[in-house]
């Protein structure tokens, strides 16, 4: 059975028998909270849990390394919509050690682009159009400089109204510990 077929064969299951009705809320976060955290696999149940977060409590917006990388890219569309459309007041982004995006190496993740049948036309195509595709695919070296530069791009956006308090933490993959980087409220 493939991947999609096996989910749809669960769903049905699930749907008919109305697991759902544990996970029912609103669409708006009852502690009033963005997360912008990392897509890493550990961190799918870890870090809810570490956070006493639980369906309804928060939006949560994953992106690989949990960057926040431009002004006017879908994350932080997602974070001003979560402001002030849902009712979210304060933001906090969460990076975590042992982070895949700090082991990126752009040139190596290009060869791979290329060996798995991505023409050298293409690459040299958005090259002239005045795409750097190194800095765009490079990660980080360090997360705590990562994290205070999400933070920075997010405190900085023209568009964020001054009241709403970001913070920075850094959640360890494997025992849930978080460390605060920045705390938002002594920089208000
Ligand atoms: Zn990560």
């Amino acid at each position: 059975m493939g991947k999609l077929e096996e989910i749809l064969d669960y769903n049905k299951k699930f749907v008919e028998n109305q697991r759902y009705t544990e996970f029912t809320t609103t669409k708006f976060p009852d502690k009033r909270l963005v997360v912008i955290s990392c897509m890493d696999t550990r961190l799918v149940e870890l870090l809810p849990h570490a956070m006493n977060v639980k369906n309804g409590d928060v939006k949560i917006i994953k992106t690989a390394g949990a960057i926040v990388s431009h002004p006017f890219g879908a994350v932080m569309r997602s974070i001003l919509v979560a402001i002030y459309e849902l009712q979210a007041e304060e933001v906090i982004v969460v990076g975590h050690y042992d982070c895949g995006m700090s082991a990126i190496n752009p040139t190596h993740f290009l060869e791979k682009v290329r060996e798995r049948g991505v023409s050298a036309d293409s690459l040299h195509l958005l090259k002239s159009a005045g795409i750097n595709l190194e800095k765009w695919l490079r990660g980080f070296d360090n997360v705590t400089d990562a994290v205070k530069e999400s933070v920075d791009m997010i405190l900085n956006h023209p568009l964020l109204p001054p009241s709403v308090p970001i913070h920075g933490l850094i959640i360890d993959p494997s025992t849930g510990k978080l460390d605060v980087v920045i705390n938002g409220y002594e920089k208000k």
